[in-house]
């Protein structure tokens, strides 16, 4: 089987950044299965949809139809750049939202399947070690405390010149942590046979050596 490392776990935990350290060092092709939540509310915005329960299947619809291209770190929608569309807060809200809908799940697992490419795969997101890549070759469960997450996406928003407070993201975070972990189609939690990592007191090379060493076991 082609070979896949999956990286799970809650918002901003930095499974981004350990997932495109260790596509690079093994030169493998990289999956951000959340940017494909995020292309899906972006979509429904641009369609005019309001991200509600009515419009389930009308985005669903759009999740089937969605033209993606990733290149590096840029992501292309219909061939235009949307990179920094998909970063904001208000479209890692819509996509939150939008995850929890089964149909709109649905409409993503064989699109993500897709990325399971020669040489191999990283995969990054909620659910990649429990329903997408069942049969992975490596699940990791990555984990930081809510602290230690609010305060690394504070920085970040901050250096964007974003006007926040440490106590708005915090809640926000907690808020999308709570949905992802309640909602009851693929509820954030590690596989059973997930590896669990806690990078609260690691560096992000650290991290990536752990990873590997458990890759070449
Ligand atoms: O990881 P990221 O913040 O980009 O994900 C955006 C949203 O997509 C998350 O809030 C989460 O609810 C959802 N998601 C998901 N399953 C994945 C990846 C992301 O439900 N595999």
């Amino acid at each position: 089987a082609i070979p896949v490392l999956c990286i799970d776990g809650p918002t901003a935990s930095g499974k981004g950044t350990l997932a495109a350290a260790l596509a690079e060092r093994l030169g493998y092709h990289w999956l951000d299965s959340g940017a494909l939540y995020r292309l899906t509310a972006l979509a429904a915005q641009r369609a005019g949809l309001a991200v509600e329960e009515a419009q389930t299947e009308a985005i669903a619809a759009l999740a089937r139809a969605l033209d993606v291209e990733f290149q590096g770190e840029r992501v292309l929608l219909r061939g235009e750049d949307v990179s920094a569309d998909l970063r904001t807060e208000a479209i890692g809200r819509d996509a939150s939202k939008v995850a929890a809908w089964p149909a709109v799940r649905a409409a993503l697992l064989q699109l993500q399947r897709d990325f399971r490419r020669l040489p191999g795969l990283v995969a990054d997101g909620r659910d990649m070690g429990t329903v997408v890549f069942p049969d992975a070759t490596l699940k990791v469960f990555l984990t930081a405390s809510a602290e230690q997450r609010a305060e690394r996406r504070y920085k970040q928003l901050i250096s964007k010149g974003v006007s926040t407070t440490l106590d708005a993201v915090l809640a926000d975070l907690q808020a999308r942590d709570a949905r992802d972990m309640s909602r009851s189609a693929a509820p954030l939690k590690p596989a059973d046979d997930a590896l669990l990592l806690d990078n609260s007191t690691l560096t992000v090379e650290a991290s990536v050596e752990r990873v590997l060493a458990w890759w070449q076991e």
